[in-house]
């Protein structure tokens, strides 16, 4: 269908025809007409699939047909994990609103409390706030949620593994009994699911299919490497093969912190954004690596967390995330929204198992190659195998061996049953 059939009224078709968009995504055309009909919502939809203005168009839309219940009210609030990831739904809506008159606001940690008490005494049309800052302001209660028409949960799966799921309750808890609740994750977990239980009037379901377009048109591969190798091996691949933009990420904040310095000592012109920078840090960090003032971006998951690069051509796991799913998240930031993509696993032979995990996930067996040069050392390789047994990794993977293990002891099971799912 075209955004026209949808029922997108033209000040809006004028704005995403000029932004070069041709036709809605499959999760767009599935949701937007609900969307407008006020429904309650579930969406499923990998990372990539444009979620976003599968939210934003309609919301947009509705907020301009109806008159706000009060001239000072908040009429719809979009909740999401990150800083980042608010501040890029701010630009696409306003984008999208270029020609409407609704106004936007942020709420994210890192700007002062009562700068924001003062913004939000004024009526707004579109909120997007993170769930911590927000709970903030209801405690003090210096924002007012009765007016509400749209709730949107974005990212939920992120939220909750980020453990917002009290705040989000204590949130819902404020919404007046009549409103529109959106709820959007990349994956289906227990967690969402039991979240969709609370915030959700019969909602209607949507799940596009798991092998879009957008993970096909990613190459991905895999360099066997020895662990203590893989920063050689990166600058190399970088030197070599001439990446210009390359998003690499690491399990912790601290491997960030130390791969950064040894790229630089390297000659790279590298950053990091990760949990501990500012918001302010991360911003600049972020926008140097889109206008290319820097070459490589070194992140962590949950810094990362929905940035948007168009058309970035590299994504590198350094390391490989803890949760399976965040390797879909982590790749789905190159190959957008159809462009080709490649993304690169530096693996060591401690992660052999949990690679296997992701690639069960994905339904994808990648190529594995070795680098001239950067072979696998073959003793370390027996000595690695025969610590192995005691090793954390190995011993996590026996905890999730007795398949009808009590969920409460064994943890990894439960995590381990999501990600199984997750391919339906
Ligand atoms: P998700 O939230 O599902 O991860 P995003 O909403 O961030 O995905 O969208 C990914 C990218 O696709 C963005 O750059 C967005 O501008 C672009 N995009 C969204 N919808 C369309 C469309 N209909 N046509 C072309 N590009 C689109
Ligand atoms: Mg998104």
């Amino acid at each position: 269908m075209s955004f026209e059939k949808i029922g997108l009224i033209k000040p809006i078709l004028s704005a995403i025809n000029e932004l070069g968009y041709i036709e809605p995504t499959p999760i767009q055309d599935r949701t937007i007409g609900l969307v407008l009909a006020k429904k309650d919502i579930f969406a499923t939809a990998q990372t990539g699939t444009g979620k976003t203005a599968a939210f934003l168009l309609p919301i947009i839309q509705r907020l301009r047909d109806a008159k706000p219940l009060s001239p000072k009210a908040v009429r719809a609030v979009i909740m999401t994990p990150t800083r980042e990831l608010a501040i890029q739904i701010e630009a696409e809506g306003k984008k999208y609103a270029k020609y409407m008159d609704v106004s936007f606001s942020l709420l994210v940690g890192g700007k002062s409390l009562e700068a924001q008490e003062k913004q939000l005494k004024n009526g707004i049309d579109i909120l997007i706030a993170t769930p911590g800052r927000l709970r903030e302001h209801i405690i003090n209660k210096s924002i007012d949620l009765k007016f509400l028409e749209i709730f949107v949960v974005d990212e939920a799966d992120r939220m909750l593994d980020m453990g917002f799921v009290t705040d989000i309750r204590l949130i819902h808890a404020e919404l007046p009994k009549r409103h529109q609740t959106l709820l959007f994750s990349a994956t289906y977990t227990d967690k969402v699911r039991k979240l969709s239980r609370l915030v959700l009037k019969k909602p209607e379901f949507i799940e596009t299919a798991r092998q879009n377009k957008t993970v096909d048109a990613i190459n991905q591969i895999i360099y066997l490497v020895d662990a203590d190798r893989k920063a050689k091996l990166l600058s190399f691949l970088i030197g070599s093969k001439n990446y210009q933009q390359v998003l690499v990420f690491t399990r912790t904040k601290k491997s960030a912190d130390i791969l950064v310095e040894e790229l630089i000592l390297d000659g790279l012109k590298a950053e990091v954004i990760h949990g501990d920078k500012t918001l302010a840090q991360r911003n600049k960090t972020l926008t140097k690596f889109k206008k290319k003032e820097i070459r490589v971006l070194v992140a962590t998951d949950i810094a990362s967390r929905g940035i948007d690069i168009e058309q970035l051509p590299q994504v590198i796991n350094y390391e490989l995330p803890s949760v399976a799913e965040d390797y879909i998240h982590r790749i789905g930031r190159t190959g957008r929204a159809g462009h080709d993509g490649e993304a690169i696993t530096l693996l060591d032979i401690n992660e052999k198992e949990h690679m296997k995990t992701i690639e069960r996930l994905i339904h994808v067996k990648i190529p594995r190659v070795e680098v001239e040069g950067f072979e696998v050392d073959i003793t370390k390789k027996a000595a690695n195998d025969d610590i192995k047994p005691n090793r954390p990794k190995k011993t996590v993977k026996k905890a999730v061996a007795p398949k009808t293990a009590d969920k409460k002891k064994a943890p990894t099971q439960k995590k381990r049953k999501t990600t199984k799912r997750s391919p339906r």
